[in-house]
């Protein structure tokens, strides 16, 4: 059974001893600054009541305000915030972003509640974990929440402070102060961090073969990017059904199918394709973009692909990456990988700091920036400490970042 806290844990150690880090930090990040537990009564449309355990974990607050997502999953519990909160922390300061991991949300299956019973479940949550505002802890999307739900928050806190704080809340629409290009951020990150890895290793793009796992919002926007340069996508798979095409997927056409359809299921000119065969396929480039823990080393040892990018958050346990770089793999790893929302998410709150609000062709390029030099930064780390591995270059670098605002403020 995956455990996703350990190996998050197991990570920061092997990382933190490479990189010698001072051992009173990674005692102090070792766990979470603030747990917050805590359970929500809610009145169901039917009169009845029920009560939703919810959490917030701040990881470490060392380098700015905690922020990130707001998750809201039937089996969410405090050892995945734990995690991802400190994944977070490490995606914050690879990235050179003034802020530390925030992690939260609510056990509650959204699919089982009406419209109305969801909203007063996302408004409850901000009225019962009373977050302090944009300098302290910043609540944005994850699974299960988006931006509607995320325009409750910010409406609910700035009801309760009775303040204009666009900045208090992350992923709200433009209309509340929040920053285009929000949708296809990861997903265009996703690309632009495999053409930065690509162009490191000399690996040409047009023609390349790439299979995708999950076609949601990070799957399906990578997927248009690597069909625009000139990549044949064979195969993509759904957690219902999946398509494979030896010459390459008609990647608009396909995003067009399912929005019609709701499946991928009998998309003209395609087979049908399982995870199993997904994952061994015959492509260069694969891109788990659905779930954590799905590359174990029992599925590594079948993938033929040359490079792993990892679109979703920790898709690869750490002994499948050990071998996987063993056998020359080039691993993106998640924490660059993903990185395009964590680099919105400072550019909104930049944007709702100032109420000064700017155009796309800013945004992405800036995004494309931030994400291309934090993987050069990481891959140069590595480097320097003969590594082959570049998530191991970008935890040390985060790790190193860390440790300089803790020393430096006299933590330890
Ligand atoms: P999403 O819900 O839009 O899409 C996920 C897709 O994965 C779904 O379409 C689903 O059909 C598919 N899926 C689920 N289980 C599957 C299975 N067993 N086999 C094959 N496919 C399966 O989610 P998303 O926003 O695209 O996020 C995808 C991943 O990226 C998640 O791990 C998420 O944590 C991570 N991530 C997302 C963002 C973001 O900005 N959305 C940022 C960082 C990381």
């Amino acid at each position: 059974m995956y455990d996703f806290l350990e190996e998050s844990s197991r990570l920061m150690h092997q990382a933190a001893k490479i990189g010698e880090i001072n051992p009173d930090v990674v005692e102090l990040l070792s766990g979470p600054a603030r747990v917050i537990g805590f359970r929500i009564p809610l009145k169901m449309d039917d009169g009845s009541s029920r009560v939703f355990d919810a959490y917030r974990v701040c990881h470490t607050d060392a380098l700015g305000p905690t922020r990130d997502g707001t998750r809201i999953s039937p089996d969410l519990n405090l050892d995945e915030c734990k995690a991802l909160a400190l994944v977070m922390s490490v995606k914050h300061a690879a990235g050179r972003i003034p802020a530390g991991g925030g992690k939260g949300g609510i056990a509650a299956d959204s699919g089982k509640l009406s419209r109305l019973e969801f909203e007063r479940l996302c408004r409850a949550y901000i009225r019962h974990l009373r977050p302090s505002g944009p300098d302290c802890d910043v609540p944005g999307a994850d699974v299960g929440t988006g931006m509607q739900s995320m325009s409750w928050m910010l409406d609910e806190y700035e009801q309760i402070t009775g303040r204009h704080s666009p900045a208090a809340v992350n992923d709200k629409p433009p209309i509340l102060g929040g920053t285009l290009g929000g949708y296809e951020a990861t997903g265009m990150g996703v690309f632009e961090v495999f053409q930065a890895a690509a162009e490191q290793i000399d690996f040409k793009l047009e023609g390349a073969r790439i299979a995708i796992q999950g076609f949601g919002q990070v799957g399906s926007v990578a997927a248009q990017a690597f069909h625009e340069a000139g990549c044949k996508v064979i195969a993509v798979r759904q957690i219902d059904s999946g398509v494979y095409a030896s010459e390459g997927l008609d990647i608009p056409e396909l995003v067009k199918y399912q929005e019609e359809n709701g499946s991928l299921e009998n998309f003209p000119g395609s087979e049908p394709i399982t995870n199993e065969e997904l994952f061994s396929c015959d492509c260069d480039v694969l891109v788990p973009a659905a779930l954590q823990g799905v590359i174990t080393r029992e599925v590594a040892e079948r993938v033929k692909a040359r490079i792993l990018v990892e679109a979703a958050n920790s898709p690869t346990t750490l002994d499948a990456d050990e071998l996987l770089l063993e056998r020359g793999v080039t691993i993106v790893p998640d924490v660059l990988a993903n990185a395009g929302s964590v680099h919105l998410c400072q550019m909104e709150r930049t944007q709702g700091l100032s109420d000064d609000y700017w155009g796309s062709e800013t945004i992405n390029e800036q995004r494309r920036m931030r994400l291309v030099h934090s993987y050069q930064q990481a891959a140069e780390c590595a480097e320097r400490h003969g590594l082959k591995s570049v998530r191991l270059g970008a935890w040390i670098n985060a790790l190193k970042r860390i440790e300089e605002a803790i020393l430096t403020r006299g933590w330890c």
